[in-house]
């Protein structure tokens, strides 16, 4: 493929991205592998429909394949959610998301341990005039790709960060992790809250992306941000986001 040449001003300078040359940061989901998983959710399932004695498999003599699939966006795999995975007003990933790239910057961090045991990410700098910022935690084992974050207290976000990167108009978070809050919280939810100024200043076009996966041969830099969806209209959905390093 020929190069696709993308300009982009950032900070009065201007940047390029390739947008033939991007590196994929979800986790594909395989029924017959291991997959990540969170909160107890059913885990992602694709069978072939039945229908009568027709059953939609071009393995067992059907002209196609026809599955049904069962997913639970929060618990399988990589997705994006907006502000209405915790309002009592219905709003959709997908009216958030709109069309748009963004500048995003890749940050690697190691999650502080603090006395409770627990692990947080509590300090990070990024560069100014950056729209969306892209955590990964290390270790970065491939296991991420299938791990069961259930009962495991994964590392999350202080509450003081999530504020600071709604302050400073960070409209996309992503990160490698099965959420920004500590997993019992008692229902504070306090980064979520803070990052979408819930219920204060509701950030309508904001959005989180958890459970990603950035393989350690990128290098932490400026990318330009596309996440992909299937247009839900539901709080979250399973998405492909993609960055192009921009240079
Ligand atoms: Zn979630």
């Amino acid at each position: 493929m020929s190069p696709v040449i993308f300009p982009v001003l950032w900070n009065g300078e201007t940047l390029h991205a390739d947008l033939n040359e991007g590196y994929c940061i979800a986790i594909p989901l395989d029924h017959d592998r291991p997959q990540p998983n969170a909160y107890f959710a059913p885990p992602y399932d694709a069978i072939p429909h039945h229908e009568g004695e027709w059953i939609g498999d071009t393995r067992q003599g059907a002209s196609v394949n026809f599955y049904d699939i069962r997913l639970n966006p929060h618990g399988n795999g990589t997705h994006t959610e907006c502000v209405g995975h915790i309002t009592k007003e219905r709003h959709s990933v997908h009216r958030a998301l709109g069309p748009g790239r963004w500048i995003a910057q890749l940050i690697s961090v190691y999650p502080l341990l603090i006395e409770n045991g627990d692990r947080i990410i509590n300090e990070i700098d990024w560069d100014e005039g950056i729209e969306a910022i892209i955590l990964r935690t290390l270790p970065n084992h491939a296991d991420k790709k299938g791990r069961i974050y259930s009962n495991t207290n994964p590392p999350y976000l202080s509450s003081e960060i999530a504020k600071r990167m709604a302050e400073k108009n960070i409209e996309h978070l992503l990160l490698d992790l099965p959420s920004v809050d500590r997993e019992n919280d008692e229902g504070a939810l306090a980064a979520h809250k803070a990052f979408w100024r819930y219920p204060e200043n509701k950030r309508l076009n904001a959005t989180i992306t958890e459970m990603i996966f950035v393989d350690n041969a990128v290098p932490d830099g400026l990318y330009l941000l596309e996440i992909q969806i299937p247009a839900l209209e539901l709080d979250a959905s399973p998405s492909r986001p993609y960055i192009y390093p921009l240079r």
